[in-house]
C-alpha cells in the first residue's frame, strides 16, 4: 500500500510534510524526533521541529503511527504494524523487529501471580551481526 492509501485509509490528507515522515520511517524502521528532523530537513528545510511534532502527535492520535518505549533511550516511532518485539544492539543502536509470541508466557505469569497483566512490551539487548562481524 502507498503511503498515500495509506493516510487515506486513517482518514487523514496526504500532505507533502506526512508523506516525508512516513517516508523517513519506511527507510529506517524506527526513528526518533530528531532523526525525524534531520531527514525531513534535507527535503523541507523550513519545516519547524512543532510542525513536525503536530504531524507525528496526529499520525499517532490516528493509531497509524506507533511510539516505541525503550529502557533508558528516547522514545522511537514507527509505522504501526502487527505486534512485535525489539532487539536492540548495544554497540551502533540499530533496532530490529521480531515476532514472539507472549500470550502463553502472559497467561503463565497471571496464573502464577494472580495478576492481570494490561500489557507485555518485550526487547532485547543484542550484538548485531554486524557489530560482532567487525570484532
Ligand atoms: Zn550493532
Ligand atoms: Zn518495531
Amino acid at each position: 500500500m502507498s503511503h498515500v492509501e495509506l493516510l487515506k485509509q486513517y482518514e487523514l490528507k496526504a500532505t507533502p510534510q506526512r508523506l516525508c515522515v512516513l517516508g523517513v520511517l519506511e527507510k529506517y524502521g524506527h526513528a526518533t524526533l530528531d532523526d525525524i528532523e534531520k531527514y525531513t530537513k534535507v527535503k523541507f528545510p523550513t519545516l519547524s521541529l512543532s510542525t513536525i511534532y503536530r504531524n507525528l502527535n496526529e499520525m499517532l492520535k490516528k493509531d497509524l503511527l506507533s511510539e516505541v518505549k525503550l529502557v533508558n533511550k528516547k522514545d522511537y516511532f514507527e509505522i504501526k504494524k502487527e505486534k512485535h518485539s525489539h532487539l536492540i544492539c548495544k554497540e551502533c543502536g540499530k533496532i530490529e523487529d521480531y515476532t514472539i509470541q507472549t500470550d502463553e508466557l502472559v497467561e503463565q505469569i497471571e496464573t502464577l501471580t494472580s495478576n492481570k497483566i494490561l500489557s507485555a512490551t518485550v526487547s532485547f539487548d543484542i550484538i548485531c551481526k554486524e557489530c560482532l562481524s567487525t570484532k
